[in-house]
């Protein structure tokens, strides 16, 4: 950890294209007093819009540009595990395209990973999101750290650094449907933070749509905890015992008082209220099983169409027709 050292910026990128000049130049500007070396790996995650061009452009001019087209839009997580595989620095830097992560925040990370951290993550004190996406943000984190992993930041993280070491462990990893800030943290080894405001997009909308957000916490939460499998088993003695002591209600009402059982109406919100938990304990259960189905398929987390600046790999290829 000298100042020799190589540090890789690892960018995913979706249809960035009204934000990669200026994030560039910002970044380029916040590494400048740092006494290491650089480059970039901007890793372009299918996009539709010119993200690719822009990217292609800049690398002609900085060589220590380099980017990686994925062969379609695979979320950023899977983006940021190919472009962190790819690193050859001492150390690769997460940070997202839209300057929500200040990169002028990159020097304290060295810093404070040159002290011999493995981890240093940039936890959010606050953030500029509309009040909605905050409000979901936070309850999902409270109901996240309550039945997963205690020590998550109620916060969120998704900005930091990490060592070789890290690197070296992420060329095996092999899981489908992941959260790679949570397979990072996972990882044990030295960990520190620094806070960090959380800025609002520079331009453009969130990535995320509301569909992919509840996919991502479903994958975390599956991933992390077995909770919603022992729900199921509460549920299942819960309603066990119910029916048992309403059982218990219909016998003593029959023999000891002489009144008969209620009609058919009883029956059928016994009827829904149990054919409805036993939907939700499949889905539950489907949850699971679609993830392990995923799994043994061993289908590829991730496909790199082209490269540009790297030694192996396709090399740059030809513009897809669909593009502004
Ligand atoms: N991103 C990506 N693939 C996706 C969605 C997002 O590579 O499918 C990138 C995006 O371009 C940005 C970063 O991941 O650089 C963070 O995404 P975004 O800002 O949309 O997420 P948010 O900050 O709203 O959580
Ligand atoms: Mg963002």
């Amino acid at each position: 950890m000298n100042d020799r050292s190589l540090i890789s910026v690892v960018v995913p990128m979706y249809n960035e294209e009204t934000n990669i000049g200026l994030f560039y130049t910002t970044l380029s500007e916040a590494v400048q007093t740092c006494s290491a070396g650089f480059e970039f790996i901007f890793v372009d995650d299918g996009s539709t819009d010119t993200t690719f061009r822009v990217v292609d452009d800049i690398a002609r001019k900085d060589p220590r540009v380099k980017a990686l087209r994925l062969s379609k839009n695979y979320g950023s997580h899977a983006a940021l595990l190919a472009g962190m595989r790819m690193a050859s620095g001492n150390a690769a830097v997460m940070i997202s395209a839209d300057l929500q992560d200040p990169p002028a925040m990159i020097p304290a990370l060295i810093e404070r990973w040159r002290q011999g951290f493995h981890i240093v993550w940039a936890v959010r004190e606050g953030r500029d999101d509309p009040f909605l996406k905050k409000l979901f943000a936070a309850a999902f984190y409270n109901l996240f750290t309550r039945i997963a992993l205690k020590d998550y930041p109620a916060t969120g993280m998704d900005f930091g650094i990490f060592d070789r070491q890290v690197l070296d462990h992420l060329k095996t990893f092999s899981e489908n449907n992941f959260d790679i800030v949570l397979v990072i943290m996972s990882l044990g080894f030295r960990q520190s933070s620094i806070a960090y405001h959380r800025q609002i997009r520079h331009s453009g909308h969130s990535k995320w749509s509301m569909g992919k957000r509840i996919k991502a916490a479903l994958d975390l939460i599956v991933s992390y905890s077995y909770t919603p499998i022992r729900f199921i088993s509460y549920m299942g003695i819960l309603v066990s015992l119910t029916s048992f002591l309403y059982a218990l209600f219909l016998i003593v009402n029959t023999l000891v008082f002489g009144h008969g059982a209620g009609g058919w109406p009883s029956i059928m919100v016994t009827t829904l209220f149990l054919g409805g938990i036993q939907l939700i304990m499949l889905g539950i259960l489907g949850e699971y099983l679609w993830r392990c189905n995923d799994q043994v398929k061993k289908r590829p987390q991730y496909i790199i169409m082209d490269t540009i600046g790297f030694d192996e790999g396709p090399g740059r290829q030809r513009e897809p027709c669909k593009e502004g």
